[in-house]
């Protein structure tokens, strides 16, 4: 299957996932993940009425986003070193993985030099995997607190990757966890933060996600096919 074909059956797949769960479907948003994917595929998904793209990788992703023809809005999904957040600065319109606050002041000391804010979402490492980025339940409320006091960050919501499952049931309490997790933040009532946005959801179980409240889901695979390489 093309892109283009591939684009749409993902689209019925989140409209319909979000209908049941009572949702309208326009609230949920597809982040097109190109990682390891040449600018060609970028421009073909576009062509086909895709306009927002995630990338994880910010060597890969400055060098991509040069090439890119359409206009195309990016999203950084990707586990973010400090040192490189000043390459990416200005040309993401969402932060998904803010995991910690020497990671937020970077982007703070980047953005103001634009004079721009950077919007933002927190991640949660729910199961509290070692091998994957996110700060703990448990330190979530103080994380959050600190980075929406930094004036060039606006914290949006919050993005989680759960555990791998063969079956996608199996993700589907992480991604109800994390809007509960939204809920207690928001109860919060921290100044200058919205819980409006929830990252979650990809190839696998990105309908459960959807089922479960997420506003942008993140898919590579099942839109642009298997990837070759990471990085
Ligand atoms: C690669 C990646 C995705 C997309 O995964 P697929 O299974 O290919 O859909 C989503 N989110 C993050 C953070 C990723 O690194």
């Amino acid at each position: 299957m093309s892109i283009g074909e591939n684009l749409l059956h993902i689209r019925e797949l989140i409209a319909a996932a979000a209908r049941r769960a009572g949702r309208d479907p326009e609230t949920v948003r597809l982040v097109a993940v190109s990682k390891t994917k040449p600018a060609a595929a970028v421009d073909e998904a576009a062509r086909a009425g895709q306009r927002l793209f995630g990338e994880n990788y910010v060597q890969e992703f400055t060098t991509k986003a040069k090439e890119v023809n359409a206009p195309v809005e990016w999203h950084f999904i990707g586990a973010l070193q400090s040192n490189k957040v000043r390459q990416i600065a200005g040309l993401v319109t969402l932060i998904h993985s803010v995991d910690r606050l020497s990671l937020a002041q970077e982007i703070e000391r980047q953005w103001a030099k634009l004079d721009a804010v950077c919007d933002v979402l927190i991640q949660v490492n729910i199961a509290g995997e070692a091998t994957k980025s996110g700060t703990t339940a448990a330190d979530l409320i103080t994380l959050v607190k600190e980075v929406a006091a930094l004036p060039h960050l606006r914290v949006r919501g919050l993005m989680t990757m759960p555990p791998f499952f063969d079956d996608p049931e199996g993700a589907r309490p992480y991604f109800r966890e994390l809007k509960r997790l939204a809920g207690v933040v928001a109860a919060e009532e921290i100044p200058g933060v919205a819980m409006e946005e929830l990252s979650m959801g990809m190839s696998g179980d990105f309908e459960a996600a959807v089922e479960e409240g997420a506003t942008l889901v993140r898919i590579g695979t099942s839109l642009f096919g298997e990837r070759e390489y990471h990085r």
